[in-house]
This record gives structure tokens, C-alpha cells and sequence, in this order.
């Protein structure tokens, strides 16, 4: 489905993760197909058909990839941000996945599909982040 506000494609998610993730009072119809919006530059973040969409401002927490998020939680579920991340890798020596729930705590005690608002497990997000980091030295 694309967005209809900037019609790039989007991710599914589901309607559990949409319902905790928008502010109290807005509707959320558990039986509709929705979509997150990868663009970074577009405020919207879920949509379904044409109709229902929630804004970056309508979403409890700021959606990570997003143009000025703040704070960047990477992993929702621990609270840990971008910034903990890249200084884990730069700074403490930090290379796998499990070096990186040592250091920062990442990924401990996961509630994906509640906290994150991608619906998704944060491992595939970090290691892309990671290995661009080891890419740009
Ligand atoms: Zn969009």
C-alpha cells in the first residue's frame, strides 16, 4: 500500500501495534490492514486505505528514521537511542549484537510489537546501523 500523502511504499503493521502507538482517542479499527511510512521526510506515519492516517504529532513516541525525531530510541523497548548505539560501536568496541546488549542493553525484555513502532524486533535496524558505521570507518 502507499502512503497518500507521499505515495512511496510502505511497510505493513499491525493493527496492535498502531493501537498503541497513536495518542488516547483516536480510533483505531482493529480489523483494518495498515501500513507504516518509511519516508523520513513525510509526517505521516500509518495509514490505511485513504481515509484513516496518523501524523508523527498523533503517535505517542518519535518514529526513529523520521526527520527530527527526538530523542532516537533504536530500540523502543529499552530506551535506547541512535547516539548510545554509535558510541557503543565507535567508543566501547562494540562489533555483534550480543556485545551491543551488553554495553547499552539493547533488545533486553522485547515488547516489539507494543513499544516499537515499527511493530518489529530493533535487531535488523541496529545491525544496518552498525555496519554503516564500520563502512564509514
Ligand atoms: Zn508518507
Amino acid at each position: 500500500m502507499r502512503c497518500p500523502k507521499c505515495q512511496s511504499v510502505g511497510q505493513s503493521v499491525s493493527s496492535v501495534t498502531v493501537r498503541h502507538m497513536v495518542l488516547e482517542g483516536l480510533r483505531v479499527v482493529s480489523d483494518e490492514e495498515y501500513s507504516l511510512c518509511l519516508n523520513e521526510g513525510c509526517d505521516v506515519v500509518y495509514y490505511s486505505g485513504l481515509d484513516t492516517l496518523y501524523r508523527k504529532d498523533q503517535v505517542r513516541v518519535p518514529v526513529w528514521f523520521k526527520n527530527d525525531a527526538s530523542p532516537r530510541y533504536i530500540c523502543y523497548c529499552n530506551k535506547v537511542t541512535v547516539e548510545q548505539l554509535e558510541d557503543a560501536v565507535r567508543n566501547k568496541g562494540a562489533r555483534t549484537l550480543r556485545d551491543l546488549v551488553k554495553v547499552t542493553a539493547v533488545m533486553k525484555n522485547g515488547d516489539c510489537e507494543r513499544q516499537n513502532p515499527t511493530g518489529k524486533c530493533c535487531s535488523t535496524a541496529i545491525m544496518k546501523i552498525v555496519h554503516d558505521i564500520l563502512q564509514s570507518g
